[in-house]
């Protein structure tokens, strides 16, 4: 049977030359604390990874620091914060939203942060506050206007110096260019199978001078930011695709294909943020009157592989978190599809995916 994968933004396969490289080097083994011989060579793979992954984010390599997750450099980050206010839309990733209670950002209806809400909790708030926006939505994959907020948080920090802007780039990177220094902010968390690296690998990049303490004390790895012997093969593919990804302009007439066809055989559905900088690979769709999750097992058994959210919320029968943020109603939420394309997603795959769209709207 013809299958189609199209759930990206969950996890995109690794490179070839990734695999490789991560077998390669678990086979040479080494704990990169050692000072011996192979101790060293690990303890160069990781730096090397270190500046692949600064010079993706424009950032300097010292201010990277390894974990094995996003979810783990988010936690990390938050926790650094732990009595100042945290402001965040209701539309980030449970990664950022579980780790503390907060403060929504509000959101316009058309899914971006809502900038004139954020400078009056800005400015309505003294003492530290923790500012946590992501770079591009998971499931929508509508891009907010970071340079705005940008300029908006450093003319706060002006009054409250107190003002720590962290970003989740976990969805941007590898997608169109992230830029640590141009956005301005303080952290940036980014997680390797999202861009072609291996599973399990995150990093966060934080100012210069940033002072990250360990959540978990132990060993003084990553220089005493992260206890525990690192991933060194994971690390090491990470940093390979970093250097390896291109941004991803040339789906975008492939989702422009797959949204007219969606359109086209359901007159009703309804593609979020249509109108708005999008992700070229991400398009979600309200389908109007059916179930998210019955779709997905329709799709499924057609062989075609997406989901409706982050996958850390399949299973979750309340519908979309993001697309209630937005002010969607909740049947619309429990109604919605995300199709995630990859760099070498064919339209032979997204013609399956509407064949099979076809059958179940028939
Ligand atoms: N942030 C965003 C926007 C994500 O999409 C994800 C994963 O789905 C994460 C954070 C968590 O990344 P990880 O799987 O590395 O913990």
């Amino acid at each position: 049977m013809a299958t189609a994968y199209l759930d990206h933004n969950a996890t995109t396969p690794p490179y070839k030359s990734v695999i490789e490289l991560v077998a390669r080097v678990m086979r040479e083994g080494g704990n990169p604390s050692a000072v011996y011989g192979v101790g060293r060579q690990a303890r160069g793979r990781v730096e090397t990874a270190r500046s692949q992954v600064a010079k993706l984010a424009n950032a300097r390599a010292r201010d990277v620091t390894f974990f094995g997750s996003a979810t783990e450099a988010h936690a990390t980050l938050i926790a650094q914060f732990a009595s100042a206010l945290f402001l965040r839309p209701d539309s980030e990733h449970d990664a950022v939203l579980n780790s503390r209670p907060g403060i929504p950002i509000p959101l316009k209806s058309s899914g971006v942060v809502c900038i004139e809400s954020l400078k009056n909790l800005l400015y309505s708030n003294s003492g530290p506050i923790l500012v946590a926006i992501m770079a591009a939505n998971n499931e929508t994959g509508i891009i907010p206007d970071i340079e705005t907020i940008s300029q908006l948080i450093i003319s706060a920090k002006v009054n409250n110096p107190k003002i720590h802007f962290h970003i989740d780039a976990v969805q941007a990177a590898g997608k169109f260019p992230i830029d640590f220094k141009a956005w301005g902010c303080d952290s940036l968390a980014l997680s390797s199978h999202k861009m072609g690296g291996p599973q399990g690998v995150g990093a966060l990049v934080t100012r210069p001078g940033f002072d990250l303490q360990p959540i978990i004390r132990g060993g003084g790895q990553e220089r005493r930011r992260r206890a525990g012997t690192e991933n060194v093969a994971g690390i090491a593919g990470f940093g390979l695709a970093c250097e390896l990804t291109e941004d991803m302009d040339h789906l975008i007439v492939l989702r422009e294909h797959l949204e007219r066809g969606l359109n086209a055989i359901n007159p009703k559905s309804i593609i979020v943020g249509q109108d708005e900088r999008r992700l070229p690979n991400t398009t979600c769709v309200i389908n109007p009157g059916m179930s998210s999750e019955i779709l997905l097992m329709k799709f499924d058994l057609a062989g075609v592989a997406l989901s409706s959210g982050s996958a850390c919320s399949s299973g979750r029968v309340g519908g979309s978190h993001v697309l209630q943020a937005m002010g969607i109603n909740a049947d619309f939420a429990r109604s919605s599809l995300r199709f995630s394309l990859g760099r070498e997603t064919t339209k032979a795959e997204v013609d399956l995916a509407l064949d099979a769209y076809r059958d179940i709207c028939s």
